[in-house]
């Protein structure tokens, strides 16, 4: 991978971790522990529950990305960033703007 090429990839990670920083931040409002069923009445508690586990749900999502973006990071002056760890051919450059932390190819990826 060229010099430059890296230093983009770098960028548009950084500009991803900051994103999912301010995006697991603002979840944080909604998985907050909820209040007893006599604070705010059992219907709107089962409401607030169910709630809660879709936005833990898309936080640990956002959370895994995170962490995949960040060992990119720490990865992405290895000789080996930006090759497929199945085949060894070196991954599109446009795949890799998308999804900087992908390890797989596109072929290797569709088997
Ligand atoms: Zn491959």
């Amino acid at each position: 991978m060229k010099e430059k090429e890296k230093m983009e990839l770098e960028h548009i990670i950084r500009e991803e971790i900051r994103k999912l920083e301010f995006k697991i931040n603002d979840l944080k409002d909604f998985t907050a522990p909820i209040a007893p069923d006599n604070a705010i009445g059992r219907i709107s508690r089962m409401d607030a529950i169910n709630n809660k586990s879709i936005f833990e749900a898309s936080e640990r999502n956002l959370q895994n990305r995170l962490s995949l973006l960040n060992q990119s990071l720490q990865f992405i002056n290895d000789p080996d960033f930006g090759v497929c760890i199945k085949c060894r051919q070196t991954i599109a450059m446009e795949r890799l703007k998308i999804r900087p932390e992908i390890r797989y190819c596109a072929e290797c990826l569709k088997k």
